[in-house]
């Protein structure tokens, strides 16, 4: 099914998923705003924290390109914030002595050894998002846990957990992981318990006729997606918004046939970590992914390291099941000449 050299980094997302929603689910959720103001919680930190301590036991040398950074300042000034944090973490079964430790493992994101400013780490390194779609997990939407390997350049291993995301083909199952290694096919098991991994592939299968959309909730431009869809043939019914990187799991497994992420400015750029994982789950299942021009996404450039969080070319994503992509790009490019 999947090369098992694998199962240590799909037992890791499983693991910061499992702390992510209990937290939720206690009603302990401590939201932080960062600097960019974007919301941030103790969920989040933990979840890295699990990761990022997980990746070094098992991958030792690897780097690891995480999207949160902790102050030790900030944390330090909040002793409840982190003593609970601390304990959580502890029931999820790691043991952080205290909060220099904890600060430790969510910074330490780099080799051991230090220096990127070489280009050796573009060979190979994790991306981590520990929880994709904040705002969702907040209000009780959709969220992601997501792990990506990168090597020369391609994903290689990607796993999702998303912990309000139906297990394909169990529809009363809540709570999935999707995960996929370049070309072993994309899998979906149960966050809970045992089961035989489902084999995912793109398109709606025998349940539904109708063409699906997805999109984001709070970063889409609404009104340019809607023309879009429009001249699709999709109505608004056929649009389903949601948080997260769940978008291409609902690709991935025939819930959507396409997920469109037009750019919401000019000068935005997509962070790696909101798309590496969803990419080789998709791609696996039979799907393909660009650009809104239709070019690949680019995972590691001649730039440094830090500049290499984000994508230095290309703006918007499409995802769909394949069959449609050329037509959706058409209709992207004539959409926006009218606009223009
Ligand atoms: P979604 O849940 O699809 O809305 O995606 C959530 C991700 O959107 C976050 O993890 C952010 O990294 C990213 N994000 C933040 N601002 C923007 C923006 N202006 N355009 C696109 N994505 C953004
Ligand atoms: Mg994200």
């Amino acid at each position: 099914m999947l090369n098992s050299e694998f199962a240590h980094a799909i037992d890791a997302v499983g693991i910061a998923a499992r702390f992510c929603r209990r937290i939720r689910q206690e009603g302990r959720i401590r939201p932080l705003t960062k600097a960019d103001g974007s919301p941030v919680t103790n969920a989040d930190f933990g979840s890295q924290a699990l990761l990022v301590q997980r990746l070094r036991t098992f991958f030792a040398s690897d780097p690891i390109m995480a999207e949160e950074t902790a102050e030790l300042a900030d944390f330090s000034s909040d002793a409840a914030f982190t003593d609970e944090l601390i304990a959580d973490l502890k029931t999820a079964g790691a043991d952080f002595a205290n909060v220099e430790a904890l600060v430790h493992a969510i910074n330490r994101i780099r080799p051991a050894s230090g220096d990127v400013a070489d280009s050796s780490w573009r060979s190979r390194y994790w991306v981590i998002d520990p929880i994709d779609g904040t705002k969702g997990y907040l209000k009780g939407g959709q969220y992601a846990i997501a792990l990506a390997l990168i090597e020369e350049g391609q994903v290689r291993f990607g796993a999702l957990a998303c912990p309000e995301y139906p297990l394909p083909g169990s529809p009363s199952t809540t709570g999935s992981i999707f995960f996929s290694a370049r070309g072993q096919g994309a899998w979906a098991i149960p966050l809970d318990g045992q089961a035989e991994p489902v084999r995912l592939s793109v398109g709606p299968g025998e349940s539904r006729s109708d063409t699906i959309m997805c999109e984001s909730l709070n970063h889409s431009p609404h009104g340019l997606s809607g023309q879009v869809a429009g001249r699709l043939g999709i109505g608004e019914d056929r649009i389903r918004k949601m948080d997260s990187q769940a978008k291409y799991a609902a690709v991935a497994c025939g819930d959507a046939d396409f997920y469109l992420r037009l750019p919401t400015s000019a000068t935005y750029r997509e962070a790696v970590w909101d798309h590496a994982a969803g990419v080789i789950v998709v791609e696996e299942a039979g799907g393909r992914v660009t650009d809104m021009d239709g070019q690949p996404l680019v995972w590691s450039d001649a730039r440094d390291w830090d500049a290499n969080h984000r994508f230095a070319s290309g703006r918007g994503v499409v995802v769909s099941d394949g069959k449609l992509h050329d037509r959706i790009l058409a209709v992207i490019s004539e959409t926006v000449r009218t606009n223009a």
